[in-house]
């Protein structure tokens, strides 16, 4: 260590404690050590006054190295040194949970491809978790994106806590392949907690009750999960997709599913859902959720996956793989569930149509390929945008027999409110197709949108196909 230490060392006596700190982190996140040989680093860490890196070292020893006396006199000595310098020192009274769990047994190379199967997002791209001590005694810690890929030695490394590294969740095509209810307990919560053991053990006791309650939640809902202790102050459910799904469509499901579950929250707790946007911009990257059954760099403490009980898992890598992957189909189900929950639809219209009002919807359906495009195209994918609404309302809307197919689709599109399926039918002028075809140009440029009206004096629309109909 001699080169590297006294680069550092002259970088800190010339008053550049940043760049000092800076060599000795990128050193340390290369230089192979385990165990007792850690004690050396971080008394240099120490010296030049990077008290994370020191912390980070001598948790990674005594990990390493657990019968080690001088090990564990020296992470007291720290922690003592921490609590006179007024920082919150987590790992002097763990939060919330009982003693760290062990790390999971070494991942073989299917293993790592699994894990990175699983929880890896965006492509070509991973966030690195990084901690500093303030002048004022606090903590920072935050997240920087290294524009590398997450690669089995990469996951490895997180795994075995040599580094924290996060997933950014929304892939460069807008889909998402998972998605993630975050539960954590609040910040006065926390103090709280910190102070008292008391507190420390009620406040354990309603996340567990939370936790217990929500996984059953999404279970009723069909909706699978690895449920995780983050390592720090609280739970995260990953649900693992069979399939990509929209990242915008998954992230409106996540806003309805939190006003659900936010009904029976508990006031120390509070949730999130990644991902966090429905899609980002060219340049940017979206909000990323830490990888799973890495070491907390501020609590020192390993995430660990749970059991229904809501005890640690010893065999995180069975759960894994056996735990069922949600077809994105269940997920439309669950959202069309919440969306009734929270508004019962409006009833429906009374009377049935006549034959020759069945006749009438039929002949503007065969005529009009927009129309029929747009209710294949919806039926399908149980999503409609805003515009083929529209259409869909003052075309088929004017018709007796067109308000039972709108309200089956609309109710069948769980993004689509209630409050849009129609009552009763609209009376006045219908849509042109000049106005379809400027609302939606991206059906019409794909279908024979071309059609000979033989009514004079009448402007064009779908209607015209139903004449004589009624
Ligand atoms: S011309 Fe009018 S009726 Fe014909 S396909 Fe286009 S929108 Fe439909």
């Amino acid at each position: 260590m001699d080169a590297p230490a006294s680069d550092v060392r002259a970088l800190a006596a010339s008053g550049r404690l940043d760049e000092a700190e800076a060599l000795l982190a990128d050193h340390l996140s290369t230089q192979p050590r385990h165990g007792e040989a850690r004690l050396g680093w971080a008394a240099l860490a120490a010296e030049i006054g990077s008290l994370s890196l020191a912390l980070d070292e001598l948790r990674a020893a005594t990990r390493e190295a657990p019968d080690s006396v001088r090990a564990a006199a020296a992470l007291a000595d720290l922690a003592g040194e921490l609590a006179d310098l007024g920082v919150e020192h987590p790992s002097v009274m763990p939060p919330v949970d009982g003693p760290p769990a062990p790390p999971p047994t070494e991942p073989d190379v299917a293993t790592l491809a699994r894990y990175l199967h699983a929880f890896g997002g965006r492509e070509g791209v991973h966030a690195r978790q990084w901690v500093s001590p303030q002048a004022d005694g606090t903590l920072r810690q935050g997240y920087a994106p290294q524009q590398i890929p997450l690669t089995p030695r990469l996951a490895a490394a997180h795994l075995a806590g040599d580094c924290s590294l996060g997933t950014y969740l929304i892939r460069l095509d807008d889909t998402v392949t998972f998605f993630v209810i975050d539960l954590d307990i609040r910040r006065k919560a926390l103090a709280a907690a910190a102070q008292d053991h008391q507190e420390n053990r009620r406040v354990r006791q309603v996340l567990a009750a939370s936790t217990a309650a929500i996984e059953a939640r999404l279970g009723a809902h069909g909706l699978a999960c690895i449920v995780e202790d983050s390592g720090h102050k609280g739970r995260h459910f990953w649900c693992l997709l069979q399939a990509p799904m929209a990242a915008d469509l998954v992230h409106r499901f996540g806003r309805a599913l939190l006003a659900a579950l936010s009904a029976d929250l508990p006031p120390e707790l509070s949730l999130e859902f990644f991902p966090k946007q429905g899609r980002v911009d060219a340049d940017g990257l979206g909000n990323l959720i830490k990888l799973p059954l890495g070491v907390h760099p501020v609590s020192g403490r390993r995430s660990t996956f749970l059991d229904r009980a809501g005890r640690p898992v010893e065999t995180p890598w069975a759960t894994l793989a056996s735990t069922r992957r949600v077809a994105p189909v269940e997920v439309m189900a669950a959202f069309e569930a919440l969306r009734a929950d929270a508004a019962p639809p409006p009833p429906s219209p009374a009377e049935a149509p006549t034959p020759q009002a069945e006749a009438a919807l039929r002949k503007v359906i065969a005529g009009c390929p927009v129309v029929a495009t747009i209710l294949t195209r919806a039926a399908e994918t149980r999503r409609i945008g805003h515009d083929e609404r529209i259409v869909l309302l003052h075309s088929l809307g004017h018709l007796a027999a067109g308000l039972g197919p709108i309200e089956a689709l609309f109710r069948a599109c769980p993004e689509v409110p209630l409050r849009d399926v129609p009552a009763k039918v609209r009376r006045g002028h219908p849509i042109s197709c000049a106005r379809i075809r400027a609302r939606v140009p991206h059906i019409t440029a794909t279908v024979a949108c071309h059609c000979e009206f033989p009514c004079l004096g009448e402007y064009p629309s779908p209607l015209l196909h139903a004449a004589g109909a009624t």
